[in-house]
């Protein structure tokens, strides 16, 4: 019997877990050492299954492939993956949802903790021994604060979890959500967006990208908020206006953010915000822990194995859409 094959589009970290446990099992296993944006298309025609990360799958390969069972998308998004077209050559698409909310909520609790006491401020002060500066950099405490929670999915739902043992008061926008769902979380719903943003002192962003969340929050939303409020983007660059919020921190409109997701990416090193000291900001990896990936690794080899033995895997991605 043929061996079976599957290509690794990208250095994703942690690969060579997924390369021990493929080939435990058996399987041949080729990884990309670099990023490609296409995935180039002799692999999807020599593989019989594909672990992709961010690179984007080409569709004439996807017309012509005989070979390739699956596609197993190391994350949630299937934006670069031509999910139809795989449905109507039977390739799989699988995702694995929810597996890093928890980390994406963490991380956002730790980017609003870090901007209220001031940890990297502080950070700096220490290193050069400014015993006396001290009274310079004062915090504030997150426990009674608003906090506005935009999208309360997965993520949204994490983070007012985590927030419980602080004492704020969590108000919510998410139109889709059911009332079931806002009573049992405890949280406030509030019918319009406008709302959210009068009274919040941190607001964090956790919708997915659509044509009605790009630009949710730009100049004029902006300049509804607190001038001492937080914004914390985990979700996607392109719902916040990059170049409005700038301007409005630079501005000293708004207080200050925490951006980990951004409008265009690989983020550009001329980008004007790299230049702001009093934003806080990562490079889209607040769900990058080493649990999501030990979890996700082992998650994609199963999925892809048990594509591999004639069974259909876990979360087909076209069945819920
Ligand atoms: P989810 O689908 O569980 O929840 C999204 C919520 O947004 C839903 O409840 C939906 O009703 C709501 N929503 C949709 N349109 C809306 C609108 N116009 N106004 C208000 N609410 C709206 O998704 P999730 O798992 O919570 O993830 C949220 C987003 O976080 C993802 O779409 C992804 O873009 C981002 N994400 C980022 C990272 C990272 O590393 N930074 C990791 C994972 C996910």
């Amino acid at each position: 019997m043929r061996q079976s094959r599957v290509y690794i589009t990208e250095p994703i970290p942690m690969y060579d877990k997924m390369v021990r446990l493929l080939r435990s099992s058996g399987v041949e296993v080729e990884v990309s050492k670099v990023f490609h944006e296409y995935v180039p298309e002799d692999k999807l025609l020599e593989f019989d299954g594909v672990i992709v990360a961010d690179s984007k799958i080409p569709t004439e390969p996807i017309k012509r492939t005989e070979r390739l069972k699956i596609i197993q998308k190391f994350g949630v998004g299937v934006d670069n993956i031509p999910v139809e077209l795989c449905k109507s050559r039977s390739v799989y698409v699988c995702n694995i949802p929810g597996i890093n909310s928890l980390d994406v909520a963490e991380f956002t609790l730790a980017a609003i903790l870090s901007i209220l006491h001031r940890i990297r401020e502080r950070d700096r002060m220490a290193r050069k021994a400014k015993w006396s500066d001290r009274p310079k950099v004062l915090s504030e405490r997150l426990t009674g604060k608003v906090v506005g929670i935009i999208g309360f999915g997965r993520i949204g739902r994490q983070v007012a979890m985590l927030l419980k043992p602080f004492k704020v008061r969590i108000v919510v926008y998410d139109p889709y959500v059911s009332e079931e769902v806002v009573r049992e979380s405890g949280v406030e719903r509030v019918g319009e967006l406008d709302q959210l943003l009068e009274i919040s002192d941190v607001v964090t962003l956790h919708v997915p990208l659509t044509g009605e969340t790009r630009h949710m929050i730009g100049w004029r939303e902006l300049n509804m908020m607190k001038r001492s409020a937080i914004l914390v983007n985990t979700s996607r660059g392109a719902i916040i206006d990059e170049e409005a919020l700038y301007k409005a921190v630079k501005s000293g409109r708004l207080k200050t953010a925490h951006i980990d997701v951004w409008s265009l990416e690989p983020v550009p090193r001329d980008n004007p915000m790299l230049k702001i000291r009093k934003v806080q900001l990562s490079l889209h990896q607040a769900s990058w822990s080493v649990n999501f990936f030990t979890e996700a690794a082992e998650f994609c080899v199963e999925n892809i194995l048990k594509a591999f033995r004639g069974f259909k895997p876990l979360n087909v991605v076209w069945e819920s859409i």
